[in-house]
């Protein structure tokens, strides 16, 4: 039984009566008078308590002194074999006893930050706990932890979370303040909470609890929590901020924090739900700092500008007015022919299907231009601009470094007789229609859709296709997502 489980042993012993009244007489022989039980200036709120409890049948058992008052605000007690009552005017009469009592004297009884009890303790909780609520917060008892006060800001964020039936559990061990930051923190039986002055208090869980740990908790680079814990993130992810940081998890990457330089150039790729996804380790500085995440490295050199590179596999590249390929130079890894152009290697086995497919349908689709060096870039843009002046360039042609057909996922597709050639009507010719219904299912978007300019940067074309993948293809088709803007939260890119 759970009251029997507080007692003890050691409070049923007379060595706990014996101190009871070592400590009772030396209170006399402090105050130099022995104060009868009709002194009590408490209205008799003690002796009904008691009386409440069941007299000298009851749990208290005899009384072990006449009582006395004069504690603080004017408070009196009145102790007994099995525990103490003690009033105020402002908590009126309470018992306290066993496990509970003992760790409340500990904390100094009511001239400590719990002061007078509110209450009895209340059994038969969770995991056979018991409770008992203070002036300044409450005790909480369990087979496993003993008695742990808590209060404050964490309590108040414990109670938020359900208590020890919420996710936290029970306390394990009391608060520990002057952390770094003057910050406090007390552990629960499945997590621990966290206050710091300037962030309140904030529960840290598991994956969370062990990544920060490693980064040294408070005094680590992270620093204290400045949010709960938030999920429902992309691919079932969760995130939790902190002063240095924001610690990122999702179920196949596990748990690493991003800030900084690195963190805030990956924010401009979308975050996790860019190219990069979620990282897969902290950031290493050795003269560079790098970066993993599933889709790439981000790099940080203090003599250079930010850059990144992708795994050789992720053709999520985002590539716009706003983001450059990185380097600017850049040149796709495994170039292959098709037709007479050229593409990534992943992206021209899944447009020959499509043309295959396509063919079988009885729809033939030329290939106009697929990958274009950074250099057939620059003689590209020139002349426009050359020949029109940069703004206008600027609206035909996409700039040497930002261009898709640089990145070798492009294609500019036509008709064989060459009906509606890079025209908004492409889309109504046969390869546009195919291309519009089917692209998807190879793992190509129309990257510029009509009435998106002012996202893209570009007004509708119908014959560019932009190879993603089928995954994200089929992502981008059931969320409606009608960008890559979108589908990745970027900025938009109206213009450079
Ligand atoms: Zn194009």
């Amino acid at each position: 039984m759970a009251a029997y489980g507080i007692d003890g042993v050691i409070m049923r012993t007379i060595g706990r009566r014996l101190a009871t009244i070592v400590i009772a007489a030396t209170m006399i022989l402090l105050l130099g008078v022995a104060s009868p039980a009709t002194a009590l200036d408490d209205g008799g709120a003690i002796d009904a308590a008691y009386q409440r409890l069941g007299g000298s049948a009851g749990r208290l058992g005899q009384p072990l002194d006449a009582g006395w008052c004069g504690l603080k605000d004017n408070g009196c007690v009145r102790h007994y074999q099995g525990g103490s009552v003690h009033w105020s005017s402002a908590s009126g009469a309470h018992a306290a006893w066993g496990g509970i009592e003992t760790r409340w004297a500990g904390l100094g009884r009511e001239d400590g930050r719990l002061g007078y009890p509110l209450e009895e303790e209340q059994c038969g909780r969770a995991g056979s706990g018991c409770v008992q609520e203070f002036q300044g917060g409450s005790l909480y008892w369990t087979p496993s932890y003993g008695a742990v006060p808590v209060w404050g800001a964490i309590r108040a964020t414990w109670g938020s979370m359900g208590w020890e039936t919420g996710r936290l559990g029970y306390p394990t061990e009391g608060e520990r303040c002057a952390r770094a930051g003057n910050g406090c923190v007390q552990d629960f039986s499945n997590g621990t909470v966290y206050w710091s002055p300037d962030y309140g208090a904030h529960p840290v869980f598991a994956a969370f609890l062990s990544r920060w740990g490693t980064l040294g908790w408070e005094w680590g680079s992270l620093g204290y929590p400045t949010s709960d814990e938030r999920c429902g993130l992309r691919g079932s992810g969760c995130l939790q901020e902190f002063t240095g940081g924001t610690l990122y998890w999702s179920p196949s990457t596990g748990a690493h924090p991003v800030g900084g330089g690195i963190g805030s150039y990956w924010s401009r790729y979308g975050w996790e739900n860019g190219p990069f996804g979620y990282p897969t380790s902290g950031e290493s500085c050795s003269g560079p700092c790098t970066q993993d995440f599933w889709g790439g490295r981000i790099t940080w050199d203090p003599s250079a500008p930010m850059s990144y590179t992708l795994w050789d596999w992720n053709p999520l590249v985002a590539v716009s007015k706003r983001l450059p390929l990185s380097p600017q130079s850049y040149v796709p890894p495994s170039l292959v022919g098709i037709g007479s152009q050229q593409m990534r290697s992943d992206a021209a086995s899944a447009l020959q299907r499509m043309i295959d497919d396509a063919a079988s349908a009885g729809i033939s689709i030329t290939l106009v231009s697929g990958y274009r060096s950074y250099d057939e870039q620059v003689s590209l843009y020139s002349s426009y601009a050359a020949q029109y002046g940069q703004a206008y360039a600027d609206t035909v042609s996409a700039r040497p470094g930002y261009s898709e057909h640089q990145s070798g996922l492009a294609m500019d597709i036509g008709n064989p007789d060459a009906a509606c050639a890079l025209q908004s009507c492409f889309e109504s010719t046969p390869a546009g229609s195919y291309a519009a219904a089917n692209a998807w299912r190879y793992g190509f978007i129309i990257r510029y859709p009509g009435g998106y300019q002012d996202i893209t940067g570009y007004s509708y074309e119908p014959w560019h296709l932009r190879y993603i993948g089928p995954d994200a293809a089929a992502q981008m088709r059931s969320w409606g997502a009608p960008t890559l803007e979108q589908y990745f939260t970027l900025a938009a890119a109206p213009g450079y």
